[in-house]
Parts: structure tokens; C-alpha cells; sequence
């Protein structure tokens, strides 16, 4: 009943659509429904059509930062993303940039670049689009999106509005939006001027030393839990952290994960490098399940030996 209402409601719909492929860790089962959007006027009215019709559904982007389950729940699918930058999806103001949720991260990067804008070039290399990056506060090397936001444009199931960087409480790798059922549809960012040659420079810098650790093709979605914020520990799980280890107010998962011996641990087809503790990468044909398994099993021996919870950075979606 449910696939007749669906293919009434959006005749566009694409049947059995393999998820692994839309993930850069290449693991999810097939969407029974599912569409692809480019922009979020399309966005909105899907999920409109989906809320009235009490069609449930799940939005997802760049798809390099969720684990789809095995068996996909009958949901309808919703892929937010736009190929290019075209006339409607950016705008440049002066030193101000608005861009649709759905573009490319990479793209606002080389854009403000382009216009001699400082502000977001650390984030260079960083996969996924705007609004994935907004929804998590993606960061990298001192700078996290949230930094240069202005505001964000938001429909929260009545009206599309804007709201403030204060509104969005960002903390670090967390938003409102990880609480709200809202879409994210544009965002607003305010950089400085800077020179055009030595943003370029060090943005390819980044992504020069990021290749090393994330080689072009590997199949993960980026560190897997957050660093913990020595704030949220108590002083005696604290007197079990080397002081030295401790970076900006952290103590860095892949230390607790490297103490416990993770390096090298493995469920199936799901392996962590000798390199790095906090990467679970999938070798080809990797499960859920199995990344799961894993990462439960890493998070008890984390909080066996330090006493500390790690949490997930990755949307595991159910
Ligand atoms: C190789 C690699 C390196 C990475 N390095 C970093 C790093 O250095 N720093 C970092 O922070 N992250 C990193 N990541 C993680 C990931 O790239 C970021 O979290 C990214 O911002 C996610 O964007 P996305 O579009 O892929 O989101 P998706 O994975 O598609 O979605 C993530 C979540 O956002 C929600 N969402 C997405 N778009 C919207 C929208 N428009 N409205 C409402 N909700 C939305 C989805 O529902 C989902 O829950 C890395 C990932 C990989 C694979």
C-alpha cells in the first residue's frame, strides 16, 4: 500500500537504489524509495508532500559522515544534492557569501577563495555539502564551519526563516539541528579579505597533508567518534590521561582508542589502520552490522580502562 502511495505522491521516485554508493563508506542496503534533490525549493516540497501524506522519510547529503543500516527501513530516501554552482544556488555580496545547502562543501571553499575571501580554507578536503557540514559544525586544523556563519535558512515544518549563529548552538561537532526536525536550506557566511594566492597555497597544503591520512578512494566516514571534552570528565577519569595528549580542551579518541589496542582490530570486512586508531574503514562488502559490532566493542574497552563514553561523530541511522 505504502509503495503504490509513494509512487502516486512523487512519480519521479527511483525504486531499489543501493545506499553504499551514495556513502563514501560505501555500506547501506537498498532504499526501497528514493529521490534526488538539487536544490532546497525541491527539498522542501518533497518533505512537504512526505509530511502531509505522513510518508516517513530520511534526508541525507554528501553521505560522508552516516552508516546506513543493512536492511533499509521503508522510508523514503531523500538525497539533497547539487551538482554545480549555478546563478541561484550562491551569491556573492562583498565579503558576505549565501550558498544552498545542497552544494558542495569544496565548492563555498574554492569560491571564497576565488573572490580573495579568508575564513573557510581550512576546511579544504573536508567531503560532503554545506548544509552536512552546518548540521555536524565540521572543523578541521582551528576552524570549524560555525566560525564565519552569519545565519542559516531553515523551514522547521511551517515556514522557511532565518535564523541567527547563536540560535544554530553550535558546540563543537553538535548544532541545533542534531535536536530539531529542520531542514537546512542556505547559509550565510561572513569572511575578510585575504590574499587570493596564499589562500590557494595553503589550501592545497591541506589537502596535500589530509591525502596522506585519508587516501583519495579510501572507504570510511571520517573519524569515526568524537574527541572528548576534558570539561565533560571528572578529575579522576582525568588523572588517567597524560597531560601531554590533552589538545585545545580534548583528549583525542584515537589516543584512547590507540591505548586499548584498537590499531589493527577488525569485524568482517571492517578494519582500523595501523595508522590511526579513530578510523574505521571498509575494505570492500563491509556491513553495518559489523561496523556496529565494532565500535561497540572499542567503546566498552574505552570506558573499561578510563571510565570515559565515547560518542559516535558519525550519524548511525536506524
Ligand atoms: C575522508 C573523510 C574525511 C573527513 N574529515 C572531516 C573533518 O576533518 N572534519 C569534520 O568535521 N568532518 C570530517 N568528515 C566527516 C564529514 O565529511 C562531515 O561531517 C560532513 O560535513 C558531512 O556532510 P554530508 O553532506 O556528507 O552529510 P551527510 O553524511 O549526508 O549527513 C550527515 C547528517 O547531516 C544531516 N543533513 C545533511 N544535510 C542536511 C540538510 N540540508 N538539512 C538537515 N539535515 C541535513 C543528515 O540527515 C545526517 O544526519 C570526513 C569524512 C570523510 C569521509
Amino acid at each position: 500500500m505504502i509503495d503504490k502511495l509513494i509512487r502516486n505522491v512523487f512519480p519521479e521516485v527511483e525504486k531499489k537504489v543501493s545506499l553504499a554508493a551514495f556513502t563514501t563508506f560505501g555500506i547501506g542496503g537498498v532504499a526501497p524509495w528514493f529521490i534526488l534533490v538539487e536544490d532546497a525549493e525541491q527539498l522542501v516540497q518533497v518533505v512537504q508532500k512526505a509530511r502531509t501524506q505522513k510518508i516517513p522519510y530520511y534526508i541525507f547529503a554528501g553521505g560522508s559522515n552516516v552508516v546506513f543500516p543493512d536492511k533499509i527501513p521503508k522510508k523514503l530516501i531523500i538525497c539533497l544534492r547539487a551538482s554545480r554552482l549555478n546563478k541561484i544556488n550562491h551569491e556573492v555580496k562583498a565579503n558576505r557569501i549565501e550558498i544552498e545547502a545542497g552544494v558542495p562543501l569544496s565548492l563555498l571553499i574554492s569560491l571564497s577563495i576565488r573572490n580573495s575571501l579568508q575564513g573557510l580554507e581550512s576546511l579544504s578536503g573536508i567531503p560532503g555539502t554545506v548544509g552536512g557540514a552546518i548540521y555536524g559544525n565540521a572543523g578541521a586544523y582551528g576552524q570549524s564551519i560555525s566560525d564565519k556563519l552569519e545565519a542559516v535558512l531553515i523551514w522547521d515544518g511551517k515556514n522557511t526563516r532565518w535564523v541567527t549563529k547563536e540560535e544554530c548552538q553550535f558546540t563543537y561537532r553538535s548544532s541545533i539541528f542534531k535536536k530539531k526536525d529542520w531542514l537546512i536550506l542556505s547559509a550565510r557566511f561572513i569572511l575578510f579579505a585575504g590574499d587570493k594566492k596564499e589562500l590557494q597555497q595553503k589550501s592545497r597544503q591541506i589537502i596535500a597533508i589530509r591525502n596522506k591520512k585519508y587516501v583519495p578512494g579510501i572507504k570510511c566516514p571520517g573519524s569515526f567518534f568524537k574527541n572528548v571534552l576534558v570539561k565533560n570528565v571528572s578529575k579522576v577519569v582525568l588523572k588517567n590521561i597524560p597531560p601531554e595528549k590533552i589538545i585545545e580542551g580534548k583528549i583525542p579518541a584515537g589516543f584512547l582508542l590507540e591505548s586499548i589496542g584498537a590499531k589493527n582490530s577488525r569485524q568482517g570486512q571492517i578494519f582500523i589502520p595501523d595508522f590511526h586508531g579513530n578510523l574505521l574503514i571498509n575494505e570492500g562488502g563491509g556491513r553495518a552490522s559489523d561496523v556496529v559490532k565494532l565500535a561497540s566493542r572499542l567503546q566498552k574497552k574505552v570506558k573499561d580502562k578510563f571510565g570515559i563514553n565515547l560518542e559516535a561523530e558519525v550519524q548511525i541511522v536506524n
